[in-house]
């Protein structure tokens, strides 16, 4: 039996549509309609629809880091390695649990996560979300490099493509990973993601090898002349060819909006102020909102994985952006950088039936006003649901 529901407003992805209903077949879309039918589940007049969150960039593993707000990035770094020390493989999948379920309250549905030794793969599964699991891979030194890489094609054997998690690869960052990873990425097929430009620290050592980065490169008797980059232009060039692309942060550096369609830059609001950036990449004068994503990154830079406040913050902060290209910024946009476009991020036919149910005052009228009160609106959703299943009730 097709599950039918009606509400004030629904949002497809690719429409506002006031008082549409969603009929759901085996965990799909079946369609959209304006007509009743009879069985259907009104949600009533203040009542919104939209596609379940996809949050493209965190890092499960760290959801129990509680780390102070800081600008001293290398200070940062230092704790973040005292932490995963810390970290009994039992404790980490506590984290991750704990990680998915505070992304399940937030309305999130499908993840990016970036997971040493890739995790997250079997706590996404045993909560049946979707996803993609970024295998963190860093090393300078051949032989870090090597092992590295070996690790990586061992874990990809056992770890095939699914319904609902596949893998990815994620080259740390410029300044602690070989271009041979960030090449053997690049070549791999899959989607790929990298932190890059995100601190003036990385400017300036990728530019002229001093500095802060230099400084803890030595401690901890890694040759920094062994980081292959001059600029975060070139990374970016070897990764030009990269169909399903994330580049995270990218506050600093002259980088082009990203050329290809599952290409995308990545901002993650909590962190840009957790650090305090001075530079903020959508002041740019060719910002172009189709081209980013949002995300919350990691507890370890946030005070939590609430992905829809960071929405509601930069609808507040950012009025020109348009209700429908904020949404997609959390939506089809990290679905497509993910490479998973052809099944989440939208409500239309053959799309999962991943979606989420709010709640706000709307009185009839022009339903882009009303859509553009929807983050002012809604708080948290009152249900979240995968593949047509309650993952969140109404209580
Ligand atoms: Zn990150």
């Amino acid at each position: 039996m097709n599950q039918i529901i009606r509400s004030g407003l629904l949002w497809t992805g690719e429409e506002f549509v006031p008082k549409a209903a969603l009929v759901i077949s085996k965990g799909k879309v079946l369609a959209t309609t304006l007509s009743l039918s009879e069985g259907e589940t009104d949600l009533g007049q203040d009542s919104v629809i939209l596609p379940g969150l996809v949050n493209a960039h965190v890092h499960l593993d760290l959801s129990f880091a509680r780390i102070p707000a800081t600008n001293n990035f290398i200070l940062w770094i230092e704790k973040i390695l005292e932490h995963r020390l810390e970290l009994s493989p039992k404790v980490t999948r506590e984290a991750i649990r704990f990680g998915i379920k505070e992304s399940i309250h937030s309305g999130v549905t499908s993840l990016g996560d970036i997971s040493p030794n890739g995790a997250s793969w079997e706590v996404l599964e045993e909560f049946g979300l979707k996803g993609t699991v970024y295998w963190e891979c860093l090393g300078l030194t051949p032989e870090r490099v090597e092992s590295t890489l070996c690790q990586w094609e061992e874990w990809l054997i056992h770890h095939e493509p699914t319904k609902s998690v596949q893998p990815g690869i994620s080259p740390h960052a410029p300044f602690t990973t070989s271009r041979k990873i960030f090449e053997y990425a690049a070549h791999s097929g899959l989607p790929v993601s990298t932190h890059l430009g995100e601190t003036m620290e990385e400017m300036r050592f990728l530019s002229q090898r001093d500095g802060p980065i230099e400084k803890m490169l030595q401690g901890k008797g890694i040759d920094p002349a062994l980081c292959p980059f001059q600029s975060v232009e070139e990374v970016v060039q070897v990764l030009s060819k990269v169909q399903r692309l994330g580049l995270i942060h990218t506050n600093y550096g002259e980088i082009d909006p990203p050329q290809g369609l599952g290409q995308f830059r990545v901002h993650c609001p909590g962190t840009h102020s957790f650090f305090s950036r001075e530079q903020h990449p959508f002041d740019h004068p060719q910002f172009d909102p189709e081209g980013w994503v949002l995300a919350t990154d990691g507890r370890s830079s946030n005070a939590d994985l609430n992905l829809w406040s960071q929405v509601k913050k930069v609808a507040k902060e950012r009025p020109n952006i348009s209700p429908d290209a904020l949404l997609r910024m959390v939506t089809i946009n990290p679905a497509m950088m993910m490479g998973m476009g052809n099944r989440i991020g939208k409500l239309v036919p053959e799309m999962a039936a991943d979606f989420v149910i709010g709640r706000f005052p709307q009185s009839p009228g022009n339903e882009q006003i009303i859509a553009k009160k929807i983050f002012d609106g809604i708080d948290e959703f009152e249900s979240v649901w995968v593949d047509g299943e309650a993952k969140k009730s109404a209580s």
